[in-house]
């Protein structure tokens, strides 16, 4: 937005919107590199929570530069044809930040430890040597570690200052921020002056169901972070004539969404299994028997869930019936799962360590809200969800069979998972597009500089995080946005302290 006055309520030489991780190791290199940086915060301190806070806290780590770009220039790759989504030159800044990101946070004191296992996609070329590390204290142990060198370095946080526009010169450089602030118990609006630069890192836009409506590629689609990401960022940056990109992209599985709360829940498909096992007998987990099935009652793919890229097959659209066949899709499991532990991931998202909900350990309470539905019979658990119930029969039937065989013909589940659906009560829980986060927003160069529609940068602006950040086609798995949160960051906060402080 256009100003003329000269009036400003505050000066900082860096304006940092969002206190995520983009928007604070932004903020911690600018300030190390001799910034004065204030990081405006929508949300009030005591309540404070990102998808940061909420994450797994897994974060990517490529050995070395030539496998993190291999990697990423496959998943940047669409399928059929040699054409990418995201040119080079910045797949190259992710791939070389990316490398040290944990040189970066160990010599920062960050604690972090090895994942098992490679990366989603270890068909691809740099995926099976690629490892991830976790935070200690998952995505508030990441949380508490900037915050920590935010304290240390005196960078100023307004909490409840909500950035509502990007102010520009009128040669169209962004000079400064218009704020709705808290202050004494009254808002008003603010105006902030950035001298060198503001860095735009608010998060995605999971809330705004109208941006979800026009971008992703099927809706709805609910998401399991912070609901204070409402495309305030898109917003701010379409008034001052950022090119957009990425915008369909998503990380996608299943979510549960229930109508008393904005965000939604991961589900936890097998339950303990993951942690405990059978006594005596070491190293065989205990299992439990679930499928997922369409509004048919027929599977449609492993319930080994792909972690984030179901959406395309979620999109499957029926051009005959006009429906979307798999929106919702259905879990349907029985005694065994009801009482193998939280139906919902609890280690993140809204159910894990920022308690935004108390999910029952015996999944009792949620049982009785009607958020599980639960019948004696297979047919019965169909006419309660309105799915063909011939259908639904013979699709548990025939999963049972090859629990006998123990393979799995259709979808190629794993026999350790083929525990059959027999014990009663019949539970089903309705499932929808959704997951972690979106990919798009202002389109970036190797230097976090936001471009206009020309791809050329908007002076003064830079974006790091989640809004338009640099995954296109598939993301790279587990702890992909974490680190590129701390690469971009990097990189932006390095940038924006070479600006030169305009008077
Ligand atoms: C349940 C869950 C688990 C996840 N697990 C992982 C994982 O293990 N590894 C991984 O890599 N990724 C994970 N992700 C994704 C990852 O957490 C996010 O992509 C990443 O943390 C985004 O960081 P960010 O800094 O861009 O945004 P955020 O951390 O969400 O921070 C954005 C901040 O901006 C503030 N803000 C918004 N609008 C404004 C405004 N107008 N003015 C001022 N402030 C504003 C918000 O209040 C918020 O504090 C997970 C996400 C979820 C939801």
């Amino acid at each position: 937005m256009l100003t003329r006055s000269r009036s400003w309520d505050k000066t900082a030489e860096v304006v940092v919107i969002g206190y995520g991780c983009a928007g604070g190791v932004a903020a911690i290199v600018a300030a190390e590199n001799g910034a004065e940086v204030l990081i405006l915060e929508k949300q009030p301190r005591e309540t404070h929570h990102t998808n940061t806070s909420m994450a797994g806290g897994s974060i990517l780590t490529p050995p070395d530069v030539t496998t993190a770009l291999e990697y990423m220039q496959a998943l940047d790759r669409i399928p059929g044809g040699g054409t990418r989504w995201t040119d080079d030159r910045i797949v190259r800044a992710w791939a070389e930040y990316s490398a040290t990101g944990k040189q970066w946070i160990e010599s920062r004191g960050g604690d972090i430890f090895l994942s098992p296992g490679p990366a989603e996609h270890p068909q691809l070329p740099g995926g099976a040597v690629t490892t991830r590390h976790r935070f200690k204290g998952m995505g508030i142990g990441i949380a508490r570690f900037l915050d920590d060198q935010i304290k240390a370095l005196k960078v100023g946080v307004s909490y409840e200052t909500r950035a509502t526009h990007l102010l520009t010169n009128l040669r169209g450089r962004v000079i400064g921020v218009e704020a709705r602030a808290v202050e004494n118990g009254q808002t008003r609006t603010v105006r902030i002056r950035a001298s060198r630069a503001v860095v735009l890192a608010p998060g995605g836009f999971e809330f705004d169901e109208v941006a979800k409506l026009n971008y992703l590629r099927v809706y709805p689609t609910y998401f399991t972070g912070s609901e204070a990401l409402t495309g305030d960022g898109l917003r701010m940056a379409i008034e001052v004539g950022a090119q957009l990109w990425h915008m369909n992209g998503l990380s996608c599985h299943f979510a549960f969404k229930f109508p008393e709360y904005p965000f939604a829940f991961s589900p936890d498909f097998p339950g303990r299994t993951h942690i405990r096992y059978v006594k005596g007998e070491e190293g065989v987990p205990i299992c439990s028997g679930s499928i997922v099935v369409d509004r048919d009652g027929k599977r449609f793919t492993s319930e080994n869930i792909k972690a984030h890229a179901l959406s395309y097959e979620l999109t499957n659209f029926d051009t005959h019936r006009l429906i979307y066949p798999r929106v919702p899709s259905y879990f349907i499991f029985d005694r065994r799962r009801l009482e193998n532990g939280p139906l919902t991931a609890v280690t993140s998202g809204p159910a894990g360590p920022v308690r935004l909900y108390r999910w029952s350990a015996d999944n009792g309470k949620e049982l009785e809200k009607g958020w599980i539905k639960a019948a004696d019979t297979v047919r019965g658990l169909a006419r309660k969800l309105g799915v063909p119930a011939d259908n639904l029969e013979k699709t548990v039937a025939r999963f049972n069979r090859h629990c006998e065989k123990g393979s799995d013909p259709d979808f190629g589940r794993r026999p350790k998972e083929l525990i059959p659906i027999d014990t009663p009560p019949y539970c089903a829980m309705l499932l929808w597009p959704g997951g972690p986060s979106t990919y798009g927003g202002p389109r970036r160069n190797s230097k976090g500089q936001v471009l206009n529609a020309d791809g050329r940068p908007i002076p003064g602006l830079y974006g790091c995080g989640e809004l338009g950040c640099v995954f296109g086609m598939l993301y790279p798995g587990a702890g992909g946005h974490i680190a590129e949160c701390f690469a971009f960051g990097r990189i932006v906060g390095e940038n924006v302290a070479r600006e030169r402080s305009r008077e």
